[in-house]
């Protein structure tokens, strides 16, 4: 099954994303994640995304399409993949349809997961106050969202069209969400 995650900062992405990964025995691809190793490894990719991430904005397109074209390249994906926080900007799902395309991989579904804005905000300063990434700060958390409503819901729209598109409440319990993705994608 390949799947990918959409919604805004702090919906609980990354929470659910592991949970449906382990249901389904398909891994987890975090571009979030990549890059923050990328940062503490200050390799080359690492150094060109730190001033964006710390800004709250997204990191160009081709950094992004470079990463997954490596990545979904490898034998760890050919079963399974589930795209968290990838892709963020119509180019970016354009790009994913080629290089899926040309490993002659198909998407089963594009997951939102839902929630209301100030309630995400919340959840976030709480988390920033528990974790040490640098983008978890109020104003940063704010330019987030924007940056999501501007950039990546359009791609809401760009998956509807495809009939790809799987609306989820992403609010209430941890494993009653998990119980909402798995069951809309049976
Ligand atoms: P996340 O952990 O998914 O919230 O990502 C943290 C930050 O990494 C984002 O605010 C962006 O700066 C950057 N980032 C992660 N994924 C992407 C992407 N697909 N395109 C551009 N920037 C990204």
């Amino acid at each position: 099954m390949r799947l990918i995650f959409l919604g805004p900062p702090g919906v609980g992405k990354g929470t659910q994303a592991k949970r449906v990964c382990g249901h389904l025995g398909i891994i987890h691809l975090s571009t979030g994640d990549i890059l923050r190793a990328e940062m503490a490894a200050d390799s080359e990719i690492g150094q060109k995304a730190k001033s964006f991430i710390d800004d709250g904005e997204l990191v160009p397109d081709d950094v992004l399409l470079g990463i997954m074209n490596n990545r979904l390249k490898k034998d760890d994906a050919q079963k399974g993949y589930l795209l968290d926080g990838f892709p963020r900007t119509i180019p970016q799902a354009e790009g994913l349809d080629n290089i899926m395309k040309n490993l002659s991989h198909t998407l089963d579904g594009a997951i939102s997961l839902t929630a209301d804005e100030d309630e995400l905000v919340q959840r976030l300063i709480n988390r920033g106050l528990e974790s040490d990434r640098s983008d978890d700060t109020p104003e940063v958390i704010r330019q987030r969202q924007k940056v999501y409503w501007n950039q990546t819901a359009p791609l809401l729209e760009y998956y509807a069209q495809k009939n790809l598109l799987k609306s989820v409440d992403g609010l209430g319990d941890i494993p009653e969400i998990t119980e909402r993705i798995l069951g809309v994608l049976n």
